[in-house]
């Protein structure tokens, strides 16, 4: 079983042999000659020119006004809902098929996440689901959004842009909008992806990227803030530099902040990386063009750009027909040494999110019991 698809594998990826990864960086550029001149300047740490200017090159790309680099991605989500004003006792809303880290950084701030349903097309937060459950199961009170079954203030909003594909995000800003939640976009996976021809990650309040290594550009590790707002965007770089005051030798430092700014180590590579974007955008679009079709021939439901977007098809997925079929295919395939993934375990069912409220989440358990990611690497040698 699955013979076929393995083999079509081996050839996509061009490895007749050995392992085949999910997701492998690669660096075909100028990595290294940023990297030795990074270290030949010896300013390989938390300031250098490196930082400015992958903050300058992000930006630009994005058409964000504003981009603050930091540590990772989820030291970004950790202070933008900071910044948002999500507090101790607040809740905040986002999707049970996302990465953890999500669900993490509204933890790190103290606040409860509530978990609602994705669709099942774009694989991100339903604008649906949110409607119904903003219009039906909370209430305003001066100018808050008050969940009824808890009587907590819902601040924020976190839809993630889930494998890079943008989900509906015009419409999620707009029930924001209508229910005084501020909109954080977790664009984590999605460099490179754009609803209605804007970068995601540009229409809400913040946006944050992340530079893992398994992400369509890797720092090593590191993230990214982006907003068109100066005044955050002040703040979002003081409190991830140690609240510092600008002084020649006095070290004043004005609130208890953090240390998320990203080294300029880190920051050479992301240089490097930004150069090479649109080549792996390319590269990565025309192996997703090559799984459809091998798919469609099988008859087998590949996950496709949604509407009105463009992806950056960061993690090819395939749905397969149940649990049992989901299984024997990751099976197989990691046993030829095939690096197929299942999606994540929904968050409301890992034990520390399992008293999380959220709504029936009917697509959500549908797809988790069903998506397999496949090897989607950048091959230049296509
Ligand atoms: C990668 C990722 C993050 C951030 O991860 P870091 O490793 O902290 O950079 C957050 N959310 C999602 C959905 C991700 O995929």
């Amino acid at each position: 079983m699955f013979d076929d698809i393995i083999s079509y594998i081996r050839k996509l990826m061009d490895k007749e042999i050995g392992p085949v990864p999910l997701h492998e960086p690669i660096f075909p550029a100028n990595e290294k000659k940023y990297l030795l001149d990074c270290i030949d300047s010896t300013f390989v740490s938390s300031v250098g020119k490196y930082v400015d200017r992958f903050e300058d090159m992000v930006a630009t790309y994005s058409k964000a006004k504003y981009a603050i680099a930091t540590v990772n991605g989820t030291a970004a989500l950790h202070v933008v809902l900071l910044l948002s004003g999500v507090e101790k006792e607040d809740e905040v809303i986002t999707q049970a098929l996302t990465f953890v880290a999500t669900a993490n950084a509204i933890s790190h701030t103290g606040a409860k996440p509530v978990f609602i349903d994705v669709d099942k097309d774009t694989l991100g937060l339903s604008p649906k689901h949110l409607n119904r459950f903003l219009s039906e199961e909370t209430r305003r009170e001066n100018g808050c959004c008050i969940n009824n079954s808890t009587g907590k203030r819902i601040k924020a909003c976190v839809p993630t842009h889930t494998f890079g594909h943008p989900c509906r995000i015009d419409e999620i800003k707009n029930i924001c909008d209508a229910h005084g939640i501020v909109l954080v976009e977790d664009a984590s996976e999605s460099l490179g992806s754009f609803y209605k021809g804007k970068q995601t990650g540009t229409f809400g309040t913040f946006g944050v990227f992340s530079f893992n290594g398994n992400k369509i550009i890797t720092t090593g590790g590191g993230g990214m803030i982006v907003t068109d707002d100066e005044d955050l965007a002040r703040k979002a770089k003081h409190i991830t530099t140690t609240a510092k005051l600008p002084h020649p030798w006095e070290y004043v430092h004005d609130q208890i902040a953090y240390n998320y700014r990203l080294p300029n180590l880190n920051a050479a590579l992301g240089c490097a990386q930004m150069e090479c974007l649109p080549e792996f955008l390319e590269n990565k679009r025309r192996l997703a063009k090559k799984y459809e079709h091998f798919f469609s021939d099988k008859k087998i439901d590949f996950i496709k750009e949604p509407e009105n977007a463009t992806s950056n098809h960061w993690l090819n997925a395939i749905i397969l027909e149940g649990i049992a079929e989901r299984d024997e295919f990751l099976g197989t395939t990691n046993e030829n040494k095939i690096m197929t993934r299942p999606a994540w375990r929904l968050l409301n069912k890992l034990q520390m999110y399992d008293d999380c409220q959220t709504d029936n989440l009917i697509n959500s358990r549908w797809l988790e019991d069903r998506i397999v990611n496949l090897p989607s690497s950048v091959i230049l040698n296509d």
